[in-house]
């Protein structure tokens, strides 16, 4: 059965709970950071949210902060990213590859047992950026369509570019489809191969100059998820309260994602040309 986990887990209610899951989701209640409040967030004409790249961000207070994990599920990283975060009855949002998703799924649906919100980050992330605009919808909805079919719950219409690479065929594709698209406010630079404590103080360092936004992380990396838990008790020793985002409206998959098909062509608004000659295409988006 499909259902939507999108429940605030009231840490400060974990006492007073009679259910051994709730009270196993916030064991250290009184001295976790916790969720702050919950963040609808309307997906319909594809808003873009990350300073680094759109100008414009989450409607976030001071010292607000949303926490999300890209490039996963991976057995040997995510399990550990969602130890760290359970220990602090912290959400997060995720953005999974269709094939890890795919290979992980038992993974994928921790993520989802855990109340997290999950969207997507294509099916193997390509830089769709090069691709043409048939192959580069095929990457967005297939991806989304295998994370929807693992998960075993509702995903999010959330989308973020591999590399942050996105085009401006693919952000008009989002707004006609209802996909959220996600940049970052701050970035962890975990993907750069430094170590757990450069994660620390980079972050920070710069959450600080920022005081609120969006946190790109992978939890993919190993130094991630050791930099996790001290990195929790940095945000909360510093103020920080953590934000989890939920969308207004549910992910619904395409009746075809092959491009060329009609459903899928309509919604990408390819024209024939292009879905005849993809080489074509292709060329011309590349920079
Ligand atoms: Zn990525």
């Amino acid at each position: 059965m499909r259902y939507w986990v999108a429940s605030l887990s009231m840490c400060a209610l974990a006492s007073l709970s009679v259910t051994p899951a709730s009270a196993s989701e916030c064991l250290h209640g009184e001295d976790a950071l916790g969720v702050s409040r919950v963040l609808h967030v309307d997906t319909s004409n594809g808003p873009l949210f990350g300073t680094l790249q759109y100008g414009k961000t989450l409607d976030l207070g001071p010292k607000e902060v949303v926490l999300t994990f890209d490039d996963g599920p991976h057995p040997h990283t995510t399990q550990r990213v969602l130890a760290a975060l359970k220990k602090e009855c912290v959400k997060a949002t995720f953005f999974p590859v269709g094939t890890m998703a795919e290979q992980y799924s038992e993974v994928l649906q921790m993520i989802a047992e855990d109340g997290h919100t999950i969207g997507a980050h294509t099916w193997s992330h390509r830089n769709v950026e090069r691709l043409s605009k048939a192959r580069a919808t095929k990457q967005i909805e297939r991806g989304f369509r295998a994370i929807d079919a693992a998960a075993d719950v509702q995903i999010a219409p959330f989308f973020r570019f591999p590399g942050l690479n996105d085009s401006k065929a693919m952000m008009a594709y989002a707004a006609r489809r209802g996909y959220a698209i996600f940049s970052t406010d701050v970035s962890s630079d975990d993907w750069r191969g430094i170590g757990a404590r450069t994660i620390i103080r980079r972050t920070m360092a710069r959450l600080n100059r920022q005081k609120r936004g969006i946190i790109l992380f992978h939890d993919t990396k190993y130094a991630t998820a050791a930099a996790l838990p001290a990195f929790l008790k940095a945000l909360k020793s510093s103020g920080y309260k953590i934000v989890h985002i939920v969308p207004d409206q549910t992910y619904e998959a395409l009746k075809s994602v092959e491009p060329g098909e009609p459903e899928a062509a309509t919604v990408a608004g390819l024209t024939a040309a292009e879905l005849a000659g993809g080489k074509k295409a292709d060329a011309s988006l590349q920079r």
